[in-house]
């Protein structure tokens, strides 16, 4: 009796305390859609979904806990499923794979992946036994779910699905478990569902809500679309950043699924959308794939006409970008996309007037993956055949990939070299070095030269393409990916009609140009004095006696340690030439710990130790601060004193929150050093004098006067205010604090800039004759390099082209980044720095302002005898410009943005304002950006404005 009043009292407590607020809604959205998604004859031992949940399964999104706790549930009731724990998200959340299939099969893993690994590799296995290990394989399915966090009704039918596989007992599922094992990853991206369920929870009403636009539907900064970091998990395949992908990359891998689903949602106006993808689409993808992916979406597109549910395939759904999950096409696994339109969570109402329910959507999914599976579990057999053959074909040397082989130069950036290894490999892919030189015919350079006669040197990272992984490893590797003639009349049509674009990612995306290491191409098959590649030792040797340690200033990880130890209190220099102390000769850029700047540290040696272990770069102990020759000693003002950074990053609404996110994680990733966020409507008031260097990520939120000037005085006063993109185009408007200028506010001083220009030129190729400059008369002869051009473009002209040209910008494309190489912006960086370009601010710098990066490298043609004007700047006798690296940039972007800046830095008072034109940490993955960015975070306050003494 007790008990039953303790059970019914909070339920007439909360009817009365909602009776007295809030009114119950007319109509319930639950009531919208009638068909029951889970009609099985399930086994009563195994929980329903609904047990877990606080509403009826599909009625409403399911949090991460409530699908975990369901998971940890099944794995004790079934012996249907085995949980792998396959990592854990930034936020803590572990990320599952379920594998689903017979009590046998599951008994039977290791020998089925053991065999799944033989088939795909003929150099260990005959046909005779690809023939008998593909009879005796189950169908392998990969259905994975929600790598959009607010993409949320994948997961719903993934908690459905599970349950559904499990508990079902009609003879269909027993066959299918028989015959298949299903490897389920419910939910891709828990962090990002959690925020999103938050945010449904923080705007739920009493009534449902159907209108798209509402807070409960689209969520708020950052929204749910992303991971911890506001990192896009669905781009991240192959460059591997977060742990999300590493983990669940390497599971995949290891199993080679026939299909891997990945279900994720669009525009609540919108349909369902799945099947292969239309052009472009990437040239290195097996045509089997593409094959199979039409009749699995046959069968599934019958289905959906059967249940009266519209659908479409292809439209904007295109594969250039290898770094979807479509990765697995490159390795003879067929992608499937579902993308169902997005409902959460009530509903939404259509323009006809109905309104489609969330329940509805969770249906869609649901019966897409069934028809799928089954589609698979006809075809299995065929399916694997063409696999084995797909294999046989990337070994032979017929295959269009045999005589290509893609080497890296050696470098003295370790780190950086270390991450490329380890992302090559985490795919499968096999690396060499060359142990001697290697002459070859000729090889292709990233700037599209041909150079014949060539000699690879010894240490050079080679990749034979002629291997198992060979289409994974062209479509990442290749400096172009290959667009048809069709494709291009079709992009240039559209963007001459209303400046849309049939790309749906960036068109340039190779490793090599996104990690900054110089490379070449070989069209042959490297084979000779090959060995298999391992990462170099380092010297940890830190002697107690030695008067200064030196960590080499072109790897990476100098960063770092700079600021880890500066973190700890200890002074630094840095060196901004070269220089050869005690025999050992040391980058621009190398990192110095003196003895002398810091007596008071009685742990140095220890500190330093530690910290180079941690981050894996070799210390040099020098034991003289004499420089033979010209080169510098360490009392010289070569050896400069670094000041620690102390860091605000700018947040919040306005902000793009990749670019936000991308600049949080480098900051956490690379250096793991203290920050903070703030948001940026505190500027007017809060005391950045707590802070020396400001990161203003890219963001559209306009600063007011009030802000601005807060700003100015900050900088004024010794700040270094660092931004990118569209704060960038904000900072060089009119009005606010930069002197670099957008090109369109540049034609009527358009001379100034190219004498800036010529000046650099000029200071790079200086030709000296003595006898004519000491003859002392006055010369009548001199030459102004602005007037050797006959072809002077008036600003009128330069205005209308300029609106003409801008309509051409790339969207997402490499350009050739001209660098200065003796700034400390650009410490170890290459030369031709390739630079991720897109439709950025251009950027324009006269009189003091260094233009740190330059777009357009120089090349040499002896046949171009004067000036030539390409729009308002001119480029020396003897040379052309080369813009374009990789991917889809028109002639007329190219004309536009040569030679303008790609960064600048400039002096303000004390302080100093470093402007990128795009987003130099682009997806975690643009490394060779990402170190100028370090640089400007890390050594900016202590190279680049007047230095602070306490009195
Ligand atoms: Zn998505």
């Amino acid at each position: 009796m007790n008990k039953k009043i303790i059970i019914i009292l909070p339920i007439i407590f909360s009817s009365l305390a909602f009776a007295e607020n809030l009114k119950s809604p007319t109509s319930y959205s639950k009531d919208l859609y009638k068909e029951i998604i889970l009609s099985g004859n399930y086994d009563k031992k195994i929980d329903h979904p609904d047990k877990f949940l606080d509403f009826n399964y599909g009625d409403r999104v399911a949090s991460p806990s409530q699908i975990h706790d369901a998971i940890n549930t099944y794995k004790n009731q079934s012996d249907k499923l085995k949980v792998v724990t396959y990592g854990y998200s930034h936020e803590g959340r572990p990320l599952h794979a379920l594998f689903i299939s017979s009590p046998e099969n599951l008994n039977n893993l290791e020998d089925f992946e053991d065999k799944l690994s033989r088939l795909s590799d003929p150099r260990v296995t005959n046909n005779r036994q690809a023939k008998e290990i593909i009879e005796s394989l189950p169908a392998v399915a990969w259905m994975s779910y929600s790598i959009h966090g607010n993409e949320t009704s994948g997961s719903d039918a993934a908690l459905g699905l599970i349950y559904h596989l499990i508990a079902d007992n009609s003879p269909k599922t027993l066959n299918m478990l028989k015959n298949m094992v299903i490897i389920i990853d419910p939910i891709m991206n828990p962090d990002g569902r959690a925020r999103f369920v938050k945010s449904l929870e923080q705007y739920r009403g009493t009534a449902p809500n159907y209108d798209d636009q509402s807070l409960i539907h689209t969520g708020d900064w950052p929204y749910g679309r992303t991971n911890h970091y506001y990192f896009d998990l669905n781009r991240d395949w192959f460059y591997l950043t977060q742990p999300e992908t590493q983990g669940r990359v390497a599971l995949i891998n290891k199993w080679r699924p026939q299909i891997l689903v990945d279900a994720h949602e669009m525009g609540a106006q919108d349909t369902f959308m799945t099947g292969p993808a239309r052009e472009p689409i990437n040239k290195n993808m097996d045509k089997d794939l593409l094959k199979w992916g039409n009749v699995f979406a046959q069968d599934q597109g019958s289905e959906f006409d059967k249940r009266n549910w519209r659908f479409y395939t292809g439209e904007w759904h295109e594969d250039l970008y290898p770094g979807y999950s479509f990765y697995v096409n490159f390795r003879g696994t067929l992608g499937i996309l579902y993308e169902q339109s997005r409902m959460a969570e009530d509903g939404v109402r259509r323009p006809e007037g109905t309104i489609q329910s969330y329940k509805e959507s969770v249906h869609h999914q649901f019966v897409s993956s069934l028809v799928n599976l089954n589609t698979l579990l006809k075809n299995t057999k065929e399916m694997y055949k063409d696999f084995w053959d797909g294999r046989k074909l990337n070994i032979s040397k017929d295959s269009k990939w045999a005589n290509q082989s893609f080497v890296i130069l050696p470098t003295k950036n370790k780190s950086r070299l270390n991450t490329l290894a380890k992302k090559l490999q985490s795919q499968d892919i096999e690396i060499y070095i060359n142990s001697e030189e290697i002459d070859v015919v000729n090889v292709l350079k990233q700037t599209g030269d041909i150079k014949n006669q060539y000699t690879i040197p010894k240490g050079s990272m080679i990749i034979p393409n002629r291997q198992p992984e060979a289409p994974l490893i062209a479509a990442i590797l290749e400096f172009d990916a290959e667009i048809d003639n069709d494709v291009l009349t079709k992009e240039r049509e559209e963007t001459l009609k209303d400046g849309s674009s049939i790309m749906y990612d960036t068109t340039a995306f190779n490793f090599t140009m996104m990690y900054g290491l110089e490379a070449v191409t070989v069209p042959e098959n490297l084979s000779k004095n090959l060995l298999l590649w391992e990462p170099s030792s380092i010297n940890l040797e830190v002697i107690d006696d030695a008067i200064m340690w030196a960590v080499d200033g072109e790897n990476d990880a100098s960063v770092s340690f700079a600021a880890r130890l500066m973190e700890q209190g200890i002074q630094l220099r840095i060196v901004d030439k070269e220089i050869e102390l005690s025999n050992k000769m040391l980058s621009r850029g190398s990192v110095i710990v003196i003895a002398m700047d810091n007596p008071k540290i009685s742990n140095l040696t220890s500190l330093i130790k530690n910290t180079a272990q941690d981050l894996n770069i070799s210390v040099a102990s020098l034991f003289t601060g004499f420089g033979p020759e010209e080169l510098p000693d360490w009392g010289g003002r070569h050896f400069r004193l670094l000041n620690k950074p102390q860091i605000a990053i700018l947040s919040h609404d306005g902000f793009s929150s990749y670019d936000v996110g991308v600049s949080w994680w480098s900051l956490d990733h690379h250096l793991g050093i203290r920050h903070s966020q703030i948001n940026t409507s505190m500027i007017g008031y809060a005391d950045l004098r707590r802070y020396n260097t400001l990161i203003m990520p890219s963001g559209y939120r306009n600063l007011n006067q009030n802000e601005i000037s807060v700003l100015k005085d900050w900088i004024k006063q010794g700040g270094t205010l660092i931004a990118n993109n569209a704060s960038t185009r904000m900072l060089i408007s009119d009005n606010s604090i930069s002197n670099i200028r957008n090109i369109a506010d540049s034609f009527e001083n358009s001379h100034e800039y190219n004498v800036k220009l010529q000046r650099e030129f000029l200071a790079n190729n200086v030709v000296i004759d003595k006898k004519y400059i000491n003859d002392n008369k006055v010369h009548f002869d001199l030459s102004y390099p602005w007037e050797e051009s006959e072809t002077r473009v008036d600003s009128d002209t330069l205005k209308k082209r300029d609106n003409w040209q801008s309509l051409f910008m790339p969207s997402g494309a490499f350009v050739a980044g001209r660098v200065d190489t003796e700034h400390w912006l650009t410490f170890g960086t290459i030369d031709t720095l390739p630079l991720l370009y897109s439709d950025f601010p251009v950027l324009m710098a006269k009189s003091n302002e260094n233009a740190v990066i330059r777009i357009g490298e120089l090349s040499k043609n002896n046949s171009q005898a004067t000036y030539t004007t390409i729009n308002w700047s001119d480029i020396p006798p003897g040379n052309d410009l080369k813009v374009r690296m990789s991917g889809l940039v028109w002639p007329e972007a190219s004309t536009r943005i040569a030679n303008s800046a790609y960064l600048t830095r400039e002096r303000y008072g004390k302080g100093q304002i470093i402007l990128f034109s795009g987003e130099p940490n682009f997806r975690g993955s643009s490394l060779g950006t990402n170190r100028v960015w370090l640089n400007a975070v890390v050594y900016g306050t202590g190279l680049g404005t007047s230095p602070r003494i306490t009195p």
